[in-house]
């Protein structure tokens, strides 16, 4: 038999996705891949009972349904400062991770270099190889997870296509401030080098910290393109609903590329969703205020076991800092975590390029009840895991 494809062999499954299925396995609550237990909003699963018994069972137009690029334009261009036009600025994808994958093989040929914040969500490394780009990586420091301009502008002069930015960040709750986003942005126009974008935490941001779009500075709009889902913000991650925003002259190239890989998304849920994509200013605020109440919860939970932590200005993420342990493993500690202390995490090492294994990942976008019960749970992390040597 022939060998299968080389450009396969430089990556593993997602560990993340892989956490779920260890987690579920040993009946875990699963605090690994980011995704709520709680239900959608009432208006989009009673529009979805409804669109059952209408015609949307057939394709979409590919780029996506009418409707929901007309709603998508309605809600995003307040938000990002410009009239969007539905035809020619938006491609409806299945999730924000095709749209990251179509918007990598728009923009870069192989060999191309492209700019990756470490720590990175780990779709970026498969998403590089799969394109045939190379990666470089520039580090985002802890606690504040800062960037150094210098460090970012030596990897501009390696001459990248384009800069791949997660703002609120996965995994480490990082919003970029206004001059951090213009130093990336004076950086791009200098190089001329593309912004892809990666949002899809943008209503999930907490106070005083403000989510801005990058593509909203000046200049910027040319070479960005924003990749978002609806997913995190009204909790239908299982929808596969994402889409790419750009001007005309990219989403043209983006439509071919998505057209060949899927078609287009589910064409009832693009229906489905609407009512939410209609949803006022306070259908948001309560959002920020039910995460936020998560958020402290959880972290109040860890400082109480004792438990060091980050604490994420955006996104529904914290590391947890397991130095204590002695593990050389990230991931090791993460298969005992799940099978003795009976909670999911996600190890950090497949979120870093350097080699960093004290830190595992966890979300709160869970029920009281559930993150009450993995506090619980990693109540009793110390006696369960004995600290090595
Ligand atoms: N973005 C979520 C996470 O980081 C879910 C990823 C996924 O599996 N699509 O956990």
């Amino acid at each position: 038999m022939q060998k299968l494809s080389d450009r396969t062999a430089g990556f593993t499954d997602s560990v993340i996705r892989r956490m779920t299925r260890i987690s579920n396995q040993y009946g875990a609550v699963n605090l690994s891949q980011g995704f709520p237990d709680f239900e959608p909003p009432k208006e989009i699963l009673d529009r979805l009972e409804q669109v059952a018994k209408e015609d949307f069972h057939q394709y979409s137009i590919t780029w996506g349904a009418q409707n929901f690029r007309e709603a998508l334009a309605a809600k995003q261009s307040p938000l990002m400062g410009r009239t969007i036009d539905p035809n020619s600025e938006i491609v409806v994808t299945c999730g924000s991770t095709e749209a990251m994958m179509a918007a990598m093989m728009t923009v870069a040929n192989p060999g191309d270099k492209v700019i990756v914040f470490s720590p990175f969500y780990e779709n970026y490394g498969a998403d590089t190889i799969l394109s045939g780009a190379e990666p470089i990586y520039v580090p985002l420091y802890p606690p504040t997870f800062r960037f150094d301009s210098e460090e970012l502008e030596a990897a501009f002069k390696q001459k990248p296509k384009a800069l791949i930015l997660c703002n609120p960040s996965n995994p480490c709750g990082k919003v970029f401030t206004y001059e951090e986003l213009s130093c990336i942005a004076d950086l791009a126009k200098k190089y001329d080098t593309y912004v892809i974008t990666d949002e899809v935490y943008e209503h999930i941001v907490y106070a005083p910290h403000k989510h801005i779009y990058i593509s909203s500075l000046p200049g910027m709009w040319e070479r960005t393109i924003c990749c978002s889902s609806l997913s995190k913000t009204y909790s239908i991650t299982g929808w596969r609903l994402g889409y790419i925003i750009a001007p005309p002259e990219i989403i043209e190239v983006a439509k071919k590329v998505h057209d060949f890989l899927t078609v287009g998304a589910a064409a009832p849920l693009q229906e489905a969703v609407i009512p939410g994509l209609q949803f006022g200013q306070a259908y948001y605020d309560d959002l920020q205020a039910k995460y936020t109440h998560k958020k402290e919860l959880f972290l109040k939970g860890l400082d109480d076991i004792g438990l060091v932590h980050t604490n994420p200005e955006g996104a529904y993420y914290v590391l947890l800092d397991i130095s204590e342990f002695g593990y050389e493993s990230d991931l090791q500690f993460c298969e005992i975590l799940a099978s003795k202390v009976g909670v999911g995490a996600v190890p950090g090492s497949s979120f870093f390029k350097e080699p960093v294994n004290n830190l595992i990942r966890c979300h709160f976008a869970k029920k009281d009840e559930t993150l009450n019960e993995a506090l619980n749970r990693l109540s009793q992390i110390r006696k369960k895991i004995p600290a090595k040597g």
